[in-house]
């Protein structure tokens, strides 16, 4: 199964004070913290600073509730295909028998 999410980073940017401490916040723009990294080390010459990206990924791990639609329906309507990209003509391959409901 593949992952819908995408990893996800943020900037942030230490300085070194006999251990790496945050200098700044968390951004998300890289060039608002290398801009921020830049300040700092004007304003602080001879400190040693480093720019930290922070990687988030999410995975699904579970699903609940979520089923394929009936075989041969468009994958693109179908929540449990989303994201798998299956092969034109792009159709749901229909519930698993573990999905199926008695
Ligand atoms: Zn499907």
């Amino acid at each position: 199964m593949s992952a819908p999410y995408r990893p996800r980073h943020c900037w942030r940017v230490e300085i070194l004070d006999e251990d790496w401490m945050p200098a700044s916040g968390t951004h998300t723009d890289k060039a608002h913290a290398e801009a921020l990294l830049e300040a700092t080390a004007n304003r602080r010459p001879g400190v040693q600073l480093r720019l930290i990206r922070e990687t988030t990924t999410s995975h699904v791990e579970a699903t609940r509730g979520v089923g394929h639609l009936p075989a041969g329906s468009n994958a693109e309507d179908c929540p449990a295909c989303a994201g798998t990209n299956p092969p034109y003509p792009f159709l749901c391959p229909g519930p698993t028998p573990k999905e199926t409901r008695l």
